[in-house]
């Protein structure tokens, strides 16, 4: 990977034209020309456990070995719980992991997503669809089109079937006229992969706007050159690599990590015991044992699952940092096995 790359101007950020933002809506951040960045995008759904800070850890080493910055961006669109994010900032600065610049929120870049839609729409690549999840479930298969894709039920309606279906759906959703079956990404652990593409959701009928596309224009506007995130996303990749291009963006460098697993061999969650390190410490003062060497322990064993350290070798950020190499990594999950 190089050490350094200089970030073309991406072309959906927003321009000194649009004022239409809410004053503290981060939307209207100055476009981006800092050096390129990775960066860790938590969704403030829950405290963060062994795995994802794992992949936190992986994204700071990522992005901190190859000059980038690194940026902490929360995806509050959905799924937000009292509380979670200033937890999950803690426990991160208590690993030792650090950031550039304010954390940004998507909930506060509206203005950036509706600026994406409506390029799409005006190269005529947006259309409203009507349906609800168990139709499209229940829906023939379009020709050829690959499990899961959307069988583009709404995609050439008549302006009369619209009109119908818009009488039984008043708050459609808004899709991408794809154009592609497939798409394939550069993965520095996977190498060229290759995924599925259909006509995506890029805002729901909600209104909220769709993860793919927030992803996108967000990691364009903030100059992210490199994605490091678990592999349960990997196949989202080629979506949001594709839906990238399509609005003239930059499509960044992904590492797609191994996932963390539980004693059963399924993804880590709260179900497999004390998995967060409030968990841990609670376990500790149980035993008597100071809070602040909980953080330390933690990043010690995920160290070691990392092959980065020893076991029970005490580590901090910074010697990780110089131990570093992707091509080390181990590729298979790491199965955590809570105290
Ligand atoms: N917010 C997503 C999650 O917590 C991560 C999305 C991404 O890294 O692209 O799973």
């Amino acid at each position: 990977m190089p050490p350094h790359r200089s970030h073309p101007r991406p072309q959906s950020e927003p321009g000194p034209q649009s004022e239409g933002a809410a004053p503290q809506s981060e939307g209207a951040a100055p476009p981006h020309d800092g050096p390129a960045a990775g960066r860790f995008a938590p969704s403030p759904s829950g405290d963060l456990h062994m795995g994802n800070l794992r992949t936190a850890l992986l994204a700071w080493l990522f992005a901190r070995t190859t000059g980038r910055g690194f940026l902490l961006r929360v995806e509050d669109l959905d799924r937000v719980r009292p509380g979670a994010e200033d937890r999950q900032l803690a426990d991160l600065r208590a690993l030792g992991l650090d950031w550039d610049g304010p954390v940004s929120h998507q909930s506060q870049r509206r203005v950036g997503y509706d600026e994406a839609i409506g390029k799409l729409a005006a190269a005529g690549l947006v259309y409203e669809c009507y349906c609800t999840r168990r139709e499209i479930l229940h829906a023939p298969s379009a020709p050829h089109a690959p499990d899961g894709a959307y069988p583009g039920t709404c995609r050439d309606l008549t302006p009369v079937q619209r009109a119908e279906r818009r009488a039984a759906r008043p708050c459609p959703a808004l899709r991408l006229r794809s154009g592609v079956a497939e798409y394939t990404v550069t993965d520095v652990l996977h190498g060229e992969y290759t995924g599925m593409v259909d006509d995506l959701v890029l805002r729901r009928g909600d209104g909220t706007p769709a993860y793919n596309l927030a992803v996108v224009v967000d990691d364009a506007a903030q100059g992210i050159d490199q994605v490091v995130r678990g592999d349960d996303l990997l196949s989202s990749a080629p979506r949001q690599a594709h839906l990238a291009a399509t609005l003239g963006l930059t499509v960044p460098e992904y590492a797609h990590v191994p996932l963390v697993l539980g004693p059963l061999g399924k993804r880590l969650a709260k179900r497999d015991g004390a998995v967060t390190l409030a968990d841990l410490a609670a376990a500790d003062s149980d035993a008597g044992a100071e809070p602040g060497a909980v953080a330390a322990r933690a990043l010690s064993s995920i160290a070691v699952s990392l092959r980065l350290a020893e076991p029970g070798e005490a580590v901090t950020v910074e010697t990780l940092r110089a131990r570093f190499s992707p091509s080390s990594l181990p590729r298979g999950p790491w199965v955590y096995h809570p105290a």
